[in-house]
């Protein structure tokens, strides 16, 4: 490690309401290593009270927040970023060891988070209201953007640190105060770094607070609760459509970005240059072993080159070093924890009981799950119709490019989606008729760039990331007029 500042302290207290302390919950959550089974610190979890006491203390800090010149909320993300570049070794260290994140995928993520926050430095300034047309004499009409208050924001273990960062930049720069609720698994590089960094960067005190406590127990109220005005929330579609029901059906009504599960299509057409579309498949598959809500699920191949992509797909995944992931060269690292491993040993099994061909695979050994690849997949097994999130793919084959489409679009799912053809405006055509929020013509799935719409359709969720539509989720607009020469009324 090269850290210009001394590292981090105490990230086992949470910042709440204004200060770092221990949660009241009178549980104890052990953060663990997915690959050296290590504990690496011990959190007293926050219960509804300090939850409750975050959103009055957010609600309470944030007119003042909102007040401050713009150029002022830019520079506090401005001091993010540097003291990101500044700490990158010590927050690719963290990614690495709380989230098995191979040391590849750290850097990306530690890149992403970097890159949303820089992007938020410039939507102080982005923001816009406009002046309307009145048909009533003597009337002024004006909307405001203002921020929506206070947001709440539910995060994933995957990609922890971008995946609060891009929910959190943008509301902060905005004028919202945040709460941030991150995964059990991932409470330091979820939240926990992230406060800490913000609050270096000159982030007043009780503008972000961070509750770590099991979604199951403080879930609920953390939706349910009068204060926030918005819960951005990313994770499984279960727990999605559970955050949209209370939000809409609740005591207080709310707004709510879901960012659910994905079941990403790639599709190699029969005139696709094969080795690129083999180096994509092989990244877009196994970064961050398979658990990205991006990644590849299911391989659509155009019969023709079939037999061809297969036998130099499983020959490049034959290949790849998995184990340790602090090790430059590993690829595939542990998975995040027991539960999800013996679930991917669960679709294993399935796949082989349904009919599919193992083409490579082995045992796993610890958390990580080597590389499974299986051929002759047909649309109704378990392996094309389920998220995976994990290292292991089907291989479909298509009778022709429109069999390939009503593939790729046999899904509840609608996010990322890719295919591969050397004509590409014939790329674009077939992108356009996939229903999904993101297609990318000759590359991988995975792809998520900081003034990009991020999201999804079908049960992939509500809601755009990024850039403009980060200010369309992030704030809201208010119809302000002036009646500056008395109205006639009719009575
Ligand atoms: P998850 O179980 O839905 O958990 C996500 C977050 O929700 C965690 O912070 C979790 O807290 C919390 N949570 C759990 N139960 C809750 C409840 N009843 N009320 C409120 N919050 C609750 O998902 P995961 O297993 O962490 O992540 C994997 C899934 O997320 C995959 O389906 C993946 O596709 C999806 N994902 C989507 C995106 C995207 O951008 N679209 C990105 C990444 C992941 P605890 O950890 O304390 O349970
Ligand atoms: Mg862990």
């Amino acid at each position: 490690m090269n850290i210009t500042r001394p590292a981090y302290q105490d990230l086992h207290l949470l910042p709440l309401a204004g200060q770092w302390r221990a949660g009241n919950a009178g549980r104890q959550l052990e953060v663990t290593d997915p690959f050296t089974h290590k504990s690496l610190l011990s959190i007293s979890q926050a219960n509804r009270e300090d939850l409750d006491e975050a959103y009055r203390k957010a609600r309470e800090t944030q007119a003042e927040w909102a007040a401050k010149a713009p150029a002022e909320r830019a520079q506090v993300m401005l001091n993010v970023v540097k003291i990101f570049d500044e700490r990158r070794e010590e927050i690719i260290d963290w990614l690495i060891r709380e989230s098995g994140s191979t040391r590849i995928k750290a850097q990306v993520e530690w890149g992403a988070a970097r890159a949303i926050t820089l992007e938020s430095a410039s939507l102080p300034n982005r923001v816009h209201g406009r002046i309307l047309g009145s048909n009533i004499p003597g009337k002024e009409s004006r909307v405001y953007r203002a921020p929506l208050g206070v947001i709440g924001v539910i995060s994933p273990w995957n990609f922890p640190l971008h995946l609060t960062a891009r929910s959190l930049a943008p509301a902060l720069a905005l004028g919202n105060a945040v709460v941030v609720k991150p995964a059990s698994d991932t409470p330091v590089t979820g939240g926990l770094l992230l406060a800490r960094i913000f609050e270096e960067a000159g982030l007043p005190a009780g503008v972000l607070s961070v509750v770590v406590g099991s979604g199951s127990e403080i879930g609920d109220a953390f939706v349910e609760h009068p204060v926030p005005a918005f819960i951005s929330f990313t994770g499984s579609t279960e727990v999605g459509r559970n955050i949209g029901r209370i939000a809409s059906g609740g005591k207080h009504l709310k707004h709510v970005a879901l960012e659910l599960g994905g079941n990403s299509p790639f599709v190699v057409l029969a005139d696709a240059d094969l080795e690129q579309a083999v180096s994509a498949a092989v990244v877009g598959k196994f970064l961050h072993q398979g658990q990205i809500c991006m990644a590849i699920n299911r391989i659509i191949v155009e019969q023709p080159v079939l037999e061809e992509f297969t036998r130099r797909f499983v020959e490049r995944v034959k290949a790849l070093p998995y184990g340790d992931p602090s090790k430059a060269e590993t690829v595939v690292g542990p998975v995040i924890n027991a539960k999800q491993l013996a679930g991917l040993r669960d679709k294993i099994a399935t796949a082989k009981a349904e009919g599919a061909t193992l083409l490579v695979g082995a045992e796993p050994q610890g958390n990580v799950m080597p590389p499974h690849v299986f051929g002759d997949v047909t649309a109704d097994m378990e392996i094309a119709r389920e998220e995976i999130f994990g290292p292991l793919v089907g291989i479909q084959s298509a009778r022709d490019a429109e069999h390939a489409l009503a593939l790729a679009n046999s899904s509840e799912y609608g996010l990322s989606s890719a295919v591969f053809t050397a004509n590409l405006e014939r790329g674009v055509q077939f992108a356009q008729r996939i229903h999904a929020g993101m297609t990318h013509v000759n590359d991988i799935p995975v792809n998520d760039e900081p003034n990009a719409p991020f999201g999804g359709e079908k049960n992939s969720g509500l809601g755009r990331f990024n850039g403009d539509w980060a200010i369309d989720e992030f704030t809201t607009d208010h119809w302000i007029t002036l009646q500056h020469a008395p109205r006639p009324y009719p009575f």
